[in-house]
């Protein structure tokens, strides 16, 4: 197989391969997040992390919106090694379920997040629930001016996405209002709130996310590798990890209900069935 090689991504590696640039590449569903790209990404971010050549890894999408989340119309026909040590996967009921999600959805987050190398992500356009925790996972955000973000999940039942980070990014009252209305932050807002780094016109940003990278890139890796690694100990010394587990754990207790009281609608081959969110 060719590592670089994918269907639902780009990956470019730039300034002589200094700079990798992952884009995600399904602009006709608005980068809408399916099996396979959960995938291409954790085969992306791992060849990026295992080439000694690159310093700084961005993460993009084509199109006007950086993501619409989860792909909610996936058939899940997609199926792949598991990467994370994850029991119970394929199972049925609730222990199904919640195994799916830790492999694909928190699983894979813990990963990216903890990815030894500074990640840019670089956003515009409608950023959706499932699109917030591919965002969240990066080190730095640089978003456009016409950026926004929500997570509605809460609609379908849910305390929120599946990596609930919401407090650590938002401030605890701009979390719940997030959450409780469904309603989107502006790139302006989200500035303020600390969740995004630089906010820049349209047309700018790619550029502007590039010479972000380049300016990083110049420093020490293993500096840059310490220093990450400090700051993210400083969050989980605070209790995050903690925090996210718990709930997570909330998450699919509202699964279950809801799959008790409403049905499921969809087989997940990853173990288990159930709805989107
Ligand atoms: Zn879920």
């Amino acid at each position: 197989m060719n590592e670089t090689a994918f269907e639902t991504l780009r990956f470019e590696l730039l300034d002589y391969g200094a700079i990798a640039r992952v884009t995600m590449s399904r602009p006709e569903v608005r980068n809408a997040q399916n099996r396979l790209m959960t995938y291409e990404l954790d085969r992306a971010f791992q060849t990026a992390a295992t080439d000694h050549r690159v310093r700084v890894i961005i993460l993009a999408g084509d199109g006007p919106h950086f993501s619409a989340g989860h792909d909610l119309r996936d058939p899940k026909t997609h199926t792949a090694p598991p990467v994370n040590l994850v029991g119970g996967l394929g199972t049925g009921g609730a222990e199904g379920y919640m195994a799916g999600e830790e492999e694909v959805y928190v699983g894979m987050c813990r990963r990216w997040r903890e990815l030894t190398k500074p990640t840019i992500a670089q956003v515009q356009g409608k950023t959706i629930a499932g699109g917030l925790m591919l965002m969240w996972v990066c080190d730095i955000i640089v978003a456009s001016e016409d950026a926004t973000f929500s997570d509605p999940t809460l609609a379908f039942g849910v305390n929120g996405v599946e990596w609930f980070c919401h407090p650590w990014e938002l401030g605890p009252r701009k979390a719940k209002e997030m959450l409780f209305t469904g309603d989107s932050f502006t790139a302006a807002e989200a500035a303020a709130l600390g969740m995004v780094n630089r906010v820049v016109p349209r047309g700018e940003l790619a550029d502007a996310t590039l010479g972000l990278a380049r300016r990083i890139a110049t420093k020490p890796s293993f500096a840059l590798k310490l220093a990450k690694l400090s700051v993210n100990q400083a969050v989980d010394s605070q209790g995050f990890p903690a925090a996210q587990q718990a709930a997570f754990g909330l998450h699919h207790l509202a699964h279950a209900t809801r799959s008790e009281t409403v049905g499921s609608e969809r087989p997940d081959p990853q173990g288990g069935s159930g709805r989107g969110a």
